[in-house]
């Protein structure tokens, strides 16, 4: 700030005379121009001056003239700033009772999150909305976010005891504190904390919203592959991007909830990198991806309730416990259908956002309303040979373009996990070779993958199935070992598994000509270990469909469940689910999946006349002409 001192001094004295605000400090001083300022005490080689709270200075006895008195007015002028920041003023000629008053404001020169490393030490006042507040058993520390980034501000009342009780998540704030080095983090040590409120508020909202937009704008990245049908899915995935960036600048959690299988999993696990990586750029706290995103398998595939009661628990603890915002749910490979809804109205209660990115068979108005966006190729006319894996590693791309080429080999690993019969699983296989991965590579990591994600059970085994994929390994050959070692575990169990369940496969031949093979995978099975019902029954399939060829349905069942499979025949197990809703009554009917690969529930007392009823309305479907349909394996 420039005062005007050329037009003050003059033989009248000066015509202009400044008046510093109490908030303001000695860099609001400039040499020239005239302050008005209290004397505060009086000793022998001068007088103390106060400006305002915080400027103090001298002035010495040989530029005084007269007699002093504390309390009494004195316009004076900086004459210098000596090295160790002591101030030394000189009185001017100046008369108060014409001179022209004007108040100086203090400067808030802002210093934004991305500077605060070079300002280590110094003080410096930032602007921001605060997006967390923590009460740790010391400070409690305010994550405040500007328009470049997020910083914890740790204000310290009482150790334990919350500072500046008034400030909730959601105000705009400006701080005022000193940037510290903290285990390897950048924190503010809050020196002072306002809430802004009336148009000083608004104004930063404004600035910080228009930051967040651009901030948020995902990369315009080239597809891994050219591929016409995936164009269609690209805008709204870009949106997505967008929505999930958004997510991280405003300083939300994020939940991802993905389907238990190797397309899941190449879906999540890169999603959840991106996001991880892009939340460390924004945050300055080392610790904010560990706390601020996780992946969590679903065995079900759909969102049950079970997971969705303790999604919403850890959300409300986490709130309760560290100031945390409830998170956005992010449901991959999974999240699509109807059996989703009671789960997504529970947390429709809450302000938690649910984002879908799915290619099962989707019930598009039994969602719309509970989700905030929703891919799926069914609603652009395409189908679940397009994986949620594919469509995930470009969204990681999308949100965090460094990220290129260790995903490479992963849209090929999701294709073959689900049996996607794509036109672009050659340009993918080709791109995985590229990176060193032959197919038969790719299918040991794929039935790792399901081997690992068995055992995991509710875990997502971060660390381990990063190693399995071949992501931020940091030993190459240990990797492949594993990826191998898991392959033929796999495989030993489903030959130990085929080898006891075979020979409790009946055959049968529908009125439509195919081949229908069952088993009673409670009894001709061993159970609790891998593979699991799904499993078992989709390799006896794939033994059968090699033996004779298709048409061939398999089905596994339960007391209470059933698994189908099915080659060149077109059934369509969504509506076959309805269908018998509406013809058993009692048995409690409900299930769903994709088209021809599926799982349904019924109460046990109901399961031979609903196994009889769903044969029936096999027999009736069509048979596919020419080759064999396409058929995905997850469950
Ligand atoms: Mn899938």
């Amino acid at each position: 700030m420039t005062r005007d001192s050329a037009g003050g001094s003059g033989e009248d004295g000066y015509s202009v005379v400044y008046d510093l605000d109490p908030d303001c400090t000695a860099e609001d001083v400039e040499k020239g121009p005239a302050y008005r300022s209290e004397i505060n005490g009086v000793v022998e080689y001068g007088v103390f001056v106060d400006l305002s709270e915080n400027v103090s200075g001298l002035v010495h006895e040989s530029v005084l003239d007269g007699t002093y008195r504390v309390g009494q007015e004195l316009v004076v002028e900086l004459e210098e700033v000596r090295e160790n920041g002591d101030m030394a003023f000189r009185p001017v000629d100046a008369d108060l009772e014409t001179a022209e008053v004007r108040t100086v404001p203090h400067d808030y020169a802002l210093t934004g999150t991305d500077r605060l490393g070079a300002n280590v030490g110094e003080q410096i006042h930032l602007e921001g909305e605060v997006i967390q507040v923590k009460q740790t058993g010391g400070p409690t520390v305010f994550h405040v976010a500007d328009e470049s980034g997020i910083v914890p501000c740790a204000a310290f009342e009482e150790a334990g005891v919350r500072a500046y009780p008034a400030v909730a998540v959601g105000d705009v704030v400006r701080v005022t504190g000193v940037p510290e080095h903290r285990e390897g983090d950048v924190q503010v040590e809050v020196d002072g904390l306002s809430t802004l409120d009336g148009e000083v508020a608004s104004e930063v909202r404004d600035r910080l919203a228009k930051a967040l937009a651009a901030r948020a704008e995902p990369h315009d990245v080239e597809p891994l592959i050219e591929w016409p049908a995936f164009e269609k899915l690209r805008p709204e995935l870009e949106e997505v991007a967008r929505l999930l960036r958004r997510t991280v600048l405003e300083g939300r959690p994020i939940r991802v909830r993905h389907h238990a299988d190797g397309d899941g999993m190449c879906a999540a696990v890169p999603v959840q990198m991106a996001l991880e990586r892009f939340i460390a750029d924004v945050h300055e706290s080392a610790d904010a991806p560990r706390h601020l995103i996780k992946r969590l398998p679903s065995k079900a595939p759909f969102y049950e309730m079970e997971d969705a009661t303790r999604d919403l628990t850890f959300a409300l603890e986490d709130r309760a416990r560290h100031g945390q915002q409830l998170p956005l749910l992010l449901m991959l490979d999974n999240g699509s259908t109807a059996e989703d809804v009671p789960a997504y109205e529970t947390l429709a209660h809450y302000d938690i956002p649910i984002v879908a990115i799915d290619h099962h068979h989707p019930d598009p108005e039994a969602v719309e309303g509970l989700l905030d966006a929703h891919v799926n190729p069914y609603l652009h006319g395409e189908d679940y040979r397009i994986t949620t894996g594919m469509c995930c590693v470009e969204l990681a791309r999308m949100i965090y373009p460094e990220l290129g080429a260790e995903l490479r080999h992963l849209p090929a690993v999701a294709g073959l996990s689900d049996r996607s019969k794509a036109d672009a699983m050659g340009g993918y296989l080709a791109l995985a070779a590229e990176e060193g991965y032959d197919e038969s590579r790719l299918q040991d990591v794929s039935e790792a993958l399901d081997y690992a994600a068995f055992w995991l059970r509710y875990d997502p085994g971060d660390r381990l199935i990063r190693d399995v994929l071949g992501l931020e390994v940091d030993d190459g050959t240990r990797s492949r070992e594993l990826v191998s070692l898991l392959a033929d575990g796999a495989r030993g169990a489903v030959d130990d598994q085929l080898e006891a369940a075979m020979a409790h496969v009946e055959s049968e031949s529908l009125e439509n000509g195919a081949r229908l093979y069952r088993i009673d995978v409670e009894n001709g099975a061993r159970r609790f270990t891998y593979p699991a019902p799904g499993n078992t029954t989709g390799a006896i399939h794939d033994r059968m469909v090699a033996e004779t060829g298709d048409p061939v349905i398999t089905v596994g069942y339960g007391p209470d469940f059933a698994v189908l499979r099915s080659d060149g025949v077109r059934l369509d197990i969504p509506e076959m689910v309805s269908e018998l809703q509406e013809e058993v009554p009692g048995a409690g009917v409900s299930g769903g999946g994709h088209l021809v690969v599926g799982s349904i529930k019924f109460v046990s007392g109901k399961r031979e006349e609903t196994i009889d009823a769903l044969i029936e309305k096999m027999g009736a479907a069509d048979i596919d002409e020419g080759l064999s349909t396409a058929v995905p394996i997850d469950d």
